[in-house]
């Protein structure tokens, strides 16, 4: 009888923890260009800083690497069958973090008009429109798309709480308004809203963004995030 081995989980931790954290890879997130994996919140907060493959150091995109990002849904599944209880401390975390993270509620400034004004759809639409409250709410990440090769004067910052809910009929012209009110932006400076790398017309909602451009990436999880920037004039 041919002696059965013993495998331990131990021994898989080179395929299933993340170079970054060294932790057991959360939603491992594979780079197209060099097949590395890294915990998805791991890669995408490395690619604020740079475009380079945290492992291999290859250039992974010139511009958004974000793009050559790819969830890999088999690999997630073997890591929890390898390692019991994750499936569940991850989710319980990601409760937690909601709970941590209420959307919306913005501790920051609730006071005086601008803040007021800022709530999106709360305010805003409220007096020719109501429906908005009884809409289907979506939460959304807002991320500020840094510019990574230009020098100089990017005006353009982070939001304090970069987690929104709000309804998915809300589009991406209310969130330009809402970022440059949160963000006391001047007049004269525009926005560009990008999901994907790509730029999205003001008319559209939050809901067709979810269904045509977000859901059809099979790295992308919830919440969307949609990314601005300041718009870029050429000539
Ligand atoms: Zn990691
Ligand atoms: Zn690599």
């Amino acid at each position: 009888m041919a002696t059965q081995r013993k495998y331990l989980v131990r021994e898989f931790n080179a395929f299933i923890t993340c170079y970054i954290c060294k932790g057991y890879l959360i939603k491992p997130t594979t780079v197209t260009e060099c097949l590395h994996t890294f915990c998805k919140s791991c890669i995408v907060q490395h690619f604020e800083d740079t475009n380079d493959c945290p492992k291999c150091g290859i250039q992974v995109h010139e511009t958004n690497p974000l793009e050559m990002l790819r969830l890999d849904n088999t690999l997630e599944e073997i890591i929890f069958k390898l390692v019991p209880g994750l499936k569940e401390m991850e989710k319980r975390q990601e409760e937690e973090f909601w709970k941590k993270n209420k959307p919306q509620e913005n501790g920051e400034d609730n006071e005086g008009p601008k803040a007021k004004k800022a709530k999106i759809d709360e305010e805003e639409d409220q007096e020719d429109q109501d429906y908005h409250r009884s809409d289907p709410q979506i939460a959304i990440c807002l991320d500020c798309l840094r510019n990574n090769g230009q020098s100089g004067d990017n005006t353009v910052k982070g939001l304090m709480k970069k987690f929104i809910r709000c309804s998915t009929r809300v589009t991406v012209g209310t969130i330009k308004k809402f970022l440059s009110l949160k963000l006391k932006l001047p007049s004269t400076c525009e926005l560009d809203v990008l999901c994907n790398g790509e730029i999205m017309g003001k008319d559209h909602t939050m809901e067709f963004i979810y269904m045509t451009r977000w859901r059809l990436r099979a790295e992308n999880s919830y919440p969307m995030v949609l990314q601005y920037r300041p718009r870029i004039d050429f000539g």
